[in-house]
């Protein structure tokens, strides 16, 4: 490694080690507003694009959870990270005739919106005798071209979903609209939050409602006064991202 590279990589980690520690502070301030504390929290980040070195040393640093969006990158960096003491979540959407490259590999898949995806990932889990977490990515803004389940075909999903033996449901997730203001963000969030306690409240068999993930960068902190008890975050702990 030149000089160059290697100070250049010593000042992002740098930052790294700041923001790590600013998120947690936060994610504690917030928990407390809503009554609980920063053990409630799940501080999930997400490492699109980020270089396994600097995923290694966030995990260093205490990080527990780590989520990627694809499979191809998933898989390529797959052999560098340090898993010891992390788990590997799949955040982003998930193509069917991907899921048996990952099923084994990842802990929990947090964007199953159809029985489709479902009835694979439940397919492949049952090939390799595990049984596969999952969260129901909600589509809570109704955006068109979206993933996401809408709202009204939850319950059904729900059920449909809670039939296969080899696949758990944990929870919800969702990516609200982009908004100017952080209220308009938050009327998803609180939206998000009674669909959560909603079910949680029915006792169904085999759906756990453990984990509400969302929030990310610019909104985690309103997520989690919300009642988000998952949050992914990317650019906040690694700085901007850089797409080639
Ligand atoms: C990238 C990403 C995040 C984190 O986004 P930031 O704004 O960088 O924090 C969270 N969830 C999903 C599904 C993502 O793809």
């Amino acid at each position: 490694m030149t000089e160059k590279l290697s100070t250049e990589l010593t000042e992002k980690l740098e930052a790294v080690k700041f923001n790590y520690y600013d998120i947690t502070e936060k994610i504690a301030k917030a928990a407390e507003i809503s009554g609980r504390t920063a053990d409630d929290i799940t501080f999930l980040a997400a490492t699109k694009t980020v270089e396994p070195v600097v995923i290694n040393y966030a995990i260093s640093l205490g990080l527990k959870h780590i989520g990627e969006n694809k499979v191809q990158e998933l898989l390529s960096k797959y052999d560098e990270y340090n898993l010891s003491d992390c788990d590997l979540q799949l955040i982003g959407h998930l193509q069917t005739n991907k899921v048996r490259q990952i099923v084994g590999k990842v802990s929990m898949i947090q964007s199953v919106d159809s029985i489709k995806l479902a009835n694979e990932i439940d397919k492949q889990s049952k090939k390799i005798n595990i049984i596969t977490d999952i969260l129901l990515e909600v589509n809570i803004g109704r955006e068109e071209n979206k993933s996401g389940v809408l709202t009204e075909n939850l319950d059904e999903l729900i059920e449909n979903v809670s039939k296969l033996d080899n696949v758990q449901i944990r929870g919800l997730m969702a990516i609200p609209p982009i908004c100017d203001k952080k209220s308009d963000v938050c009327k998803f969030f609180d939206k998000m939050y009674k669909l959560f306690i909603d079910i949680s409240g029915k006792t169904l068999d085999n759906v756990c409602m453990d984990y509400l993930s969302m929030g990310m960068s610019d909104d985690y902190q309103e997520a989690i006064i919300s009642g988000a008890n998952m949050i992914r975050v990317g650019s906040s702990l690694f700085g901007a991202r850089i797409y080639r």
